[in-house]
């Protein structure tokens, strides 16, 4: 029999939203008559804006022209969304990054996933704790740790997000090669200063680390002191590769559009110990591994790049962020200590007793599904996570079933 990669063998067998989705299930057969409110996972629940429609459809017929059809496209996307990418998330904000730089993906998990692969295999990675999963389970499943033990896996080094740091962590007292770092932050919903990733960045160019910046919820950055980019900071060129996504700002978790951007600059070591552009390895990862996104898709992910398609991300933003806004002023009122929900669309709360056991009171008490922190790692003990991506109306509701287990 085909032997199998022993390194899955280690991953936690639960993932996170299934334990989730089973709990839900049992409670819904046992309570027929009551409506649940969803608040556990962040997807987007409001649809497409007119603007990314309008170009999905006229993409779709052009397509069904003669002249205007389009078989394989270019690996990295189509020039016209690189191009906007480049101009409007980074030109426009004084980030210097090229059109060729920025790489078109189906989704920024798979990409966070992916990027992994172009690295050594006995590269030491630095991962927040909590964290989005993917990027350990990845590491994971691709032998860079070793066994998991007391809610750790050997040999990660885990920068822990606690109450007192106020979930930004602190620099790892110890040599690393590749730093997963995602500002706004999911689960937390915490924002890195300007002042915290200057401390990253200029971390990372000394000791000659990489950092992985995920920026999946930039869009949702109220504050303009703050900034969107890791390319903001100067040197991060030198020293950081950056996700973004088209799944929070633009509601397509469902169309599928993410990019990736991988300055020129960015380099690492061969066997050779000779240097090896990263831009080259992801190219060449990129068009080995993946055919492009579908023609349609691009040209609706680059509607929000035209001032209505602007101006209709932010209103879908705006909308998410005033029910996020809702929570937190609630919360607080409550007496809880929370962050999140001021430019992201998650709120961290701490709670009392296990987070599991919190989840199930917050299940069976009101009627409320949130994310417990324990699924995130070992720091997210003590708290869950509420998201905002939901109606108004049902925050309102959720807001009057859970003040008496919140307040009391
Ligand atoms: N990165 C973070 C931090 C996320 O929370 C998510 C989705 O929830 C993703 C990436 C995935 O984004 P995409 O839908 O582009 O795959």
């Amino acid at each position: 029999m085909i032997r199998t990669n022993s390194h899955y063998g280690k991953l936690q067998a639960s993932y996170l939203f299934s334990e989730i989705a089973k709990r839900v299930r049992a409670f819904e057969a046992g309570n027929t008559d009551r409506r649940l409110i969803r608040m556990g996972i962040g997807d987007v629940t409001e649809p497409l804006p007119p603007s990314t429609r309008a170009a999905f459809h006229a993409a779709v017929d052009e397509m069904g022209t003669r002249g205007g059809f389009r078989g394989y496209g270019p690996e990295q996307g189509y020039p016209f969304l690189r191009e906007a990418i480049a101009a409007h998330e980074y030109g426009a904000r004084g980030c210097n990054i090229a059109a060729d730089e920025v790489f078109v993906s189906d989704g920024s998990k798979c990409d966070s996933a992916n990027i992994q692969e172009i690295f050594a295999a006995d590269t030491t990675i630095a991962i927040p704790d909590p964290v989005y999963p993917v990027y350990l389970d990845t590491n994971v499943m691709a032998g860079r740790t070793g066994a998991y033990a007391n809610g750790r896996y050997d040999g990660v080094v885990y920068l822990d997000c606690t109450p007192e740091n106020g979930y930004v962590p602190a620099l790892p007292d110890q040599p690393v090669d590749l730093i997963y770092l995602c500002f706004p932050n999911n689960p937390t919903g915490a924002v890195a200063d300007r002042a915290s990733l200057e401390k990253w960045v200029a971390f990372a160019r000394e000791s000659g680390a990489l950092i992985l910046y995920d920026a999946a919820y930039a869009a949702f950055i109220r504050d303009d002191s703050l900034p969107r980019s890791i390319y903001e900071i100067e040197g991060a060129r030198e020293c950081a590769i950056e996700f973004r996504s088209f799944s929070k700002n633009a509601g397509f978790t469902g169309v599928r559009c993410a990019f990736t951007v991988v300055p020129k600059e960015l380099q690492g070591t061969g066997p050779d110990g000779k240097p090896v552009s990263l831009h080259a390895l992801w190219n060449r990862r990129h068009t080995t591994k993946f055919n492009g996104v579908a023609y349609p898709v691009q040209r609706a992910a680059a509607a929000i790049y035209t001032p209505e398609g602007s101006a209709e991300v932010k209103a879908l933003t705006d909308f998410y962020m005033k029910n996020a806004r809702r929570l937190r002023e609630s919360l607080t009122q409550w007496g809880r200590a929370c962050v999140g929900g001021d430019n992201a669309p998650y709120i961290w709360i701490q709670v009392e007793g296990r987070s599991w056991d919190f989840f199930d009171r917050l299940l069976n008490e009101a009627g409320v599904v949130c994310t417990p922190g324990a699924g995130f790692g070992k720091c997210g003990e003590g708290h869950v996570r509420l998201s905002a991506f939901n109606s108004p109306e049902n925050v309102e509701e959720a807001l009057e079933r859970m003040a008496p287990v919140f307040a009391g």
